[in-house]
């Protein structure tokens, strides 16, 4: 027979009597006790016991059997179970077992006839939090022993909470994210289907968070998750590993066609622009995606193909998803190589410049040269910049590499003035990261060193160093040209083109990208008209500007024809070695 009573205790009153007008003590939320004895008169005194105190108000809901507990438990309202160990259902530490197969969410305390520390010890083993012997104190102690145990498994369970999820967006975290992988690994396996694993990571979370502050940056990253989490099955984990780096588990069955799905979902829902305190920014992202166990055969090698797919994805322009392929891993595993070899390139000094002429479009006079990096690698032979720059600045290391460009240019400039034969300006490629601290200082001591004057140093960057527009940047370039260095933004026209960095900048040259130098005046009139436009503008604002990529004649004359000072490019002369490069400074 089940019986069911429940029962209060009085609500406490107020202490100092108020009323409308006194402090009101703040309400105590009454604990929920679930009482399972069979014994009336026990059940009487445990009763009394838990209501003994009206500064701590208890709800106690009472059976007598185990199988009426059960299902209550299950239902997870409790936030204890006071447990007698002789029931006619239920013996001993099987009961408490029993009670933990529905759920390991409530705090047991044990009641038992026998008061020995060996039988509690088992119980305590067994997984209750406490043990109380039937009466010695006539239950004076289960008021007491009963809210310990439910305040230390609230506390163990925040601890749980705070070890497994997000504090930021209540997402789970990175150790969850590995269990819960495992987890859906085995689950895959077990049911002989596919799951899905994908690697999110936003775009330019790192402008936002510097632009608009912290602030700006947990609003965006929770809405987010808020997001994320409205693209997938409740069973599935959205977890945030750091950062602006979220990870998303599809449980089995989810095959490339359901992946594909649910991340052009994502993508939708993180296009929609965010409203942050300051300003509304398109989240944006770039999702990597790996099928287990197609892609691999456990967790942690999905989850690096996953990431390798993911970065696969960011190399593109704008928001895209890309699973994880064979030929991706190849490509990765090359890259890997070369960051390998690339340390041991600086070590050995196996770098060299070529340097490519500048010409003047009128007289055809040499007007200047461009160093350009090569790799001179020991079995593939000469590594172009293309190949090797970005993975040097993703390691880095293109500070020294830069530095190193810097000083040997110049060196060889120097060299060359020495000798009589040149004493015209030394281009130098300068990458957005080498934009740190101290930047112009370096470079002022570097041609201190090598005795190459600044007058006669240009300094090529790109519109990427502008664009983070903090203070140092603007101060570093400001300071080289006041030291007389020139400064030329490079590829101009293919990436912001912002004319506030005309203004804002001191910037002398505009080099423009050989994508409007080499469009056809038949095909691309557009592109054409915006090249003698940009030759105007340069002008009226008393900037000098090189056509690069110059290869065929009629560009020639077209750049001449719209005013363009100096060309480069493959019609006119190739980057040449330092001895062929002598030679024809020789031969002038
Ligand atoms: P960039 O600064 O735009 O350099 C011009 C690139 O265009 C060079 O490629 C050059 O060989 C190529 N080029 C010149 N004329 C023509 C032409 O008529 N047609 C075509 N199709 N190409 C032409 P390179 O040497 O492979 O360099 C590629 C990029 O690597 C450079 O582009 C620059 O962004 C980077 N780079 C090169 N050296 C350095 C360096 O020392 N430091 C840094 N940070 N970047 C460098
Ligand atoms: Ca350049
Ligand atoms: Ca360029």
């Amino acid at each position: 027979m089940t019986q069911l009573a429940e029962t209060h205790s009085d609500p406490q009153p107020s202490p100092n009597g108020t009323g409308a007008t006194g402090v009101h003590a703040l309400p105590v939320t009454p604990l929920r006790v679930l009482l399972v004895e069979n014994d009336e008169q026990d059940a009487d005194i445990a009763i009394k016991a838990l209501q003994g105190d009206p500064s701590s108000p208890v709800v106690v809901h009472h059976v007598d059997s185990l199988a009426a507990a059960l299902p209550l438990v299950e239902l997870n309202g409790f936030d204890a179970v006071v447990l007698d160990l002789q029931l006619p259902d239920g013996q001993g530490v099987e009961s408490v077992r029993r009670v933990l197969d529905v759920t390991d969410q409530v705090p047991i305390v044990a009641l038992s006839e026998y008061n020995s520390t060996s039988f509690a010890l088992q119980a305590v083993h067994a997984g209750v939090q406490d043990f109380v012997a039937k009466w010695p104190d006539a239950g004076r102690s289960l008021h007491r022993v009963v809210h310990y145990a439910a305040e230390r498994h609230r506390a163990q369970r925040q601890l749980q909470y705070l070890a497994a999820f997000d504090g930021l967006t209540g997402l789970s975290n990175r150790q969850q994210f590995h269990n819960a992988l495992r987890k859906s690994c085995a689950l895959a396996s077990r049911q002989q289907q596919t799951s899905a694993l994908l690697m999110i990571d936003l775009d330019r979370f790192k402008l936002v968070n510097d632009t608009y502050g912290h602030d700006a940056g947990d609003t965006l990253l929770k809405e987010v998750a808020r997001r994320l989490q409205g693209c997938v099955r409740k069973s599935d984990t959205v977890a945030r590993l750091g950062g602006d780096e979220f990870a998303i588990i599809l449980e089995a069955p989810c095959d490339e066609y359901g992946a594909r799905v649910v991340a052009e979902k994502i993508l939708e829902a993180l296009a929609k622009p965010v409203v942050l305190p300051d300003c509304e920014h398109p989240a944006g992202g770039s999702i990597g995606i790996a099928v287990y166990p197609t892609d691999a055969a456990d967790g942690e090698t999905l989850l690096k193909n996953a990431d390798i797919a993911m970065y696969q994805a960011k190399t593109r322009a704008g928001s895209s998803y890309q699973f994880f392929t064979d030929e991706i891993n190849r490509l990765v595993a090359e890259r890997n190589r070369l960051e390998g070899e690339l340390m041991t390139a600086m070590r050995d000094e196996q770098f060299c410049l070529h340097y490519q002429p500048q010409f003047d479009t009128v007289s055809g006079a040499l007007v200047g040269l461009e160093a350009l990096i090569r790799w001179q690698h020991p079995t593939r032979g000469l590594v172009m910049p293309g190949e090797f720059i970005g993975i040097a600045e993703s390691l880095g290391a293109i500070g020294d590499v830069g530095l190193w460009v810097l000083e040997s240019a110049c060196r060889q400039a120097a060299e060359w003035r020495r000798a009589g034969l040149y004493d015209k300006p030394m281009s130098v490629n300068v990458s957005p990261l080498q934009f740190t601290e101290g930047f112009a200082e370096r470079v002022l001591e570097s041609l201190e060193a090598v005795q190459w004057p600044p007058e006669l140093l240009q300094i090529e960057i790109t519109e990427a160093v502008l664009l983070s527009d903090s203070a140092h940047v603007l101060q570093d370039l400001c300071k080289l040209r006041e030291h007389g260095v020139k400064i030329c933004l490079d590829d101009f026209g293919v990436g912001y083109s912002s004319l506030y960095y005309l203004h804002r900048f001191p910037i002398d040259i505009l080099k423009i990208d050989r994508f409007f130098v080499q469009s056809s005046a038949h095909t691309d009139e557009r592109l054409v008209l915006i090249l003698k436009t940009i030759v105007r503008l340069a002008d009226g604002l008393g900037l000098k500007t090189v056509a690069e990529g110059v290869e065929t004649v009629e560009q020639l004359e077209r750049i001449r024809a719209y005013g363009c000072g100096t060309v480069q490019g493959f019609l006119l002369a190739r980057p040449e070695s330092t001895d062929d490069v002598f030679k024809r400074l020789t031969a002038e």
